[in-house]
C-alpha cells in the first residue's frame, strides 16, 4: 500500500542495505570566504528589514542615504528596543502555533525517503491552525484584549523581538544539532554550521520545528500583520482604499492556498535539502512576516485610488500567474504520485531516468523546466503593481524573488544534473527553457 503513494524518485533505491542510523559524516570545513558570507548575511539581512522598514516610517516610502556621523547616530538611536508588549505577544504567537500544531487534527502524511531508508511523519492541520489563528485574533480584537493597529503601532519592537527569538532559536537548533544523529552535517566551523544548519529534521518527539517555522508563526504571520496595517489605514483615513484590498487578497490567497494544499511542501527544495539554521529559520520568522507585507505598509500612507481598468489587469495578472504556480506545481506532485494521471486530458510524457525516476516533459513541465517560478514572479509583480510607481520600495519583493528564484533554478539544476546525468540533459534538450519560454 504505502508504495503505492510512494514518489517513483523516492523509492529506495537498490543496492546494499542501508543501516537504520548512520553515522554522522563530517563535512569538509568550508573555504574562509564561505564563513565571511554567511557572516556577513547575518548582518546585513537584518540591517535591510529596518532600512525597508525605516524607508516606510520615516521616509514615506523613499530610500535615503545616511551620509555623515551625525546621520549613522540619529539612525542608531532610532534602532527599536524590545518592549514587554511586543515580546509577550510575539511569544505568545509562537506558542499558539506550536499548540495547534500539536493538538489541532489532520491527516498524517509521509515524507520523502531519507537517507536511512525511513520516512518521516507530518500532521497536516494548517488549514485548521490556520482559519483558527484568525478566529483566535478576531476574537481577541473585539474583546478589546489587543488594538487591531497593535502591530503597526510595535512594529519596530516586534521586528526587534522577532530578530531575538530568531538568533536565539537558531542556536537552540544547532546545540540541539550537535547530539549526532544520522544525516546531520557538522563542517565543525561554528558560523557556517550556525547559518546553514547541522539537522535536516530537527525534531522533539513527534514535533518537527522546520515544518512549524516553515509555515506557522510567519506564514500565518505575515496574513495577520497584513491585517493589521489595512485596520492602521483605515483608523488615519477613515477608508480601505483598493489597492489595500487587492494586496490583502491576493496574500491571502496565497497563503490559503499554501495550507489547502500543505502537503506539497513535503517535496519541496527547503524540506528535503535545506537543514534548519539561521538561514531558514531567520527568513521564516523575521523575513517572511516583515518584508513580505511591505505593499500593504507602505499603502498605510499612501491612500490612492486604482483606474477600474488598473484594477483588472493586476486582478487578471494574478490569476494567470496563480494558474501557473498553482497547475505546475499541482501537476508533477500528482504526476510524482501517479504516472498513470492525465495531464491536460491527456497520457503524461515523460523521461525515465537511469536512477528509476520519471520526469515529465508534457504540460506546464514540457513548458519550461520552472514554469511554477514563472507564475510566483507574476503574482509577486500584481502584489507590487497596486502601489503605483513612486518609490522602488514596495517594489522590493519582486527584485528580491527574482533574484532569489533565478539563482535557486541554477542550484535546482546543478542538482538534477549531479543526480540524473545524462537523463538530465536529454530533458533539457526537449525542455530547454528554464523559467520563461523564449527568453530564459
Ligand atoms: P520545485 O517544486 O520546482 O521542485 C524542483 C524539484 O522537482 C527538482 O529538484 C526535482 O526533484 C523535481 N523535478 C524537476 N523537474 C521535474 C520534472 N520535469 N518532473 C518531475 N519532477 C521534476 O522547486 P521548489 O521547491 O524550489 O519550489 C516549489 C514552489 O515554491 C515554487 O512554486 C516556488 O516558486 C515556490 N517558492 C516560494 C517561495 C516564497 O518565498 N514565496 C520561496 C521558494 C519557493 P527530484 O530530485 O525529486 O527529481
Amino acid at each position: 500500500m504505502l508504495r503505492e503513494t510512494l514518489d517513483p524518485s523516492e523509492a529506495p533505491r537498490a543496492g546494499p542495505p542501508i543501516a537504520a542510523a548512520p553515522e554522522t559524516v563530517p563535512q569538509p570545513r568550508p573555504r574562509l570566504g564561505k564563513v565571511f558570507a554567511v557572516s556577513a548575511l547575518m548582518v546585513t539581512l537584518p540591517a535591510l528589514v529596518y532600512y525597508l522598514w525605516l524607508c516606510i516610517a520615516d521616509h514615506d516610502g523613499a530610500l535615503f542615504f545616511p551620509a555623515s556621523a551625525e546621520d549613522w547616530q540619529t539612525l542608531l538611536y532610532r534602532l527599536p528596543g524590545p518592549t514587554t508588549s511586543a515580546v509577550l505577544v510575539f511569544v505568545g504567537w509562537f506558542l499558539l502555533q506550536a499548540l495547534f500544531q500539536i493538538a489541532a487534527p489532520g491527516k498524517i502524511h509521509e515524507g520523502s525517503v531519507l537517507a536511512d531508508g525511513l520516512r518521516l511523519k507530518y500532521k497536516m492541520n494548517g488549514w485548521m491552525s490556520f482559519w483558527a489563528s484568525l478566529a483566535f485574533i478576531g476574537a481577541v480584537v473585539s474583546l478589546g484584549w489587543l488594538s487591531p493597529t497593535f502591530v503597526y503601532d510595535q512594529f519596530g519592537p516586534l521586528l526587534t523581538t522577532a530578530n531575538l527569538f530568531a538568533f536565539a532559536f537558531s542556536l537552540f537548533l544547532y546545540i540541539h544539532g550537535r547530539t549526532p544523529k544520522g544525516d546531520d552535517r557538522i563542517t565543525g566551523n561554528f558560523l557556517y554550521d550556525y547559518f546553514m544548519g547541522v539537522r535536516l529534521n530537527p525534531r522533539i518527539g513527534g514535533f518537527d520545528f522546520k515544518f512549524f517555522c516553515e509555515s506557522r508563526p510567519g506564514l500565518i504571520g505575515w496574513v495577520v500583520v497584513n491585517f493589521a496595517l489595512a485596520a492602521k489605514q483605515y483608523e488615519l483615513h477613515a477608508a480601505l482604499t483598493t489597492p489595500m484590498l487587492l494586496v490583502l487578497a491576493f496574500h491571502f490567497l496565497y497563503v490559503a492556498d499554501y495550507f489547502w494544499h500543505e502537503e506539497a511542501i513535503l517535496t519541496t527544495w527547503d524540506i528535503k535539502h535545506e537543514r534548519f539554521g539561521w538561514m531558514l529559520c531567520w527568513g521564516d520568522l523575521v523575513w517572511v512576516p516583515f518584508t513580505y507585507s511591505l505593499q500593504a505598509h507602505y499603502l498605510v500612507g499612501h491612500p490612492h485610488e486604482l483606474p477600474v481598468w488598473g484594477t483588472i489587469g493586476i486582478v487578471l495578472l494574478n490569476l494567470t500567474g496563480y494558474v501557473l504556480f498553482r497547475g505546475a506545481n499541482w501537476q508533477k506532485h500528482r504526476f510524482r504520485k501517479d504516472p498513470e494521471a492525465l495531464v491536460w486530458g491527456k497520457k503524461p510524457t515523460s523521461i525515465r531516468t537511469s536512477q528509476g525516476a520519471l520526469l515529465l516533459t508534457s504540460g506546464w513541465w514540457g513548458i519550461a523546466r520552472h514554469v511554477n517560478y514563472l507564475g510566483d514572479l507574476l503574482m509577486g509583480l500584481a502584489w507590487c503593481l497596486p502601489c503605483l510607481f513612486d518609490h522602488v520600495v514596495p517594489y522590493f519583493y519582486i527584485i528580491y524573488f527574482t533574484i532569489l528564484l533565478v539563482h535557486r533554478e541554477r542550484r535546482d539544476d546543478a542538482k538534477c544534473r549531479a543526480k540524473y546525468g545524462a537523463d538530465w540533459d536529454a530533458y533539457c534538450g526537449k525542455v530547454p527553457w528554464r523559467i520563461l519560454p523564449g527568453v530564459y
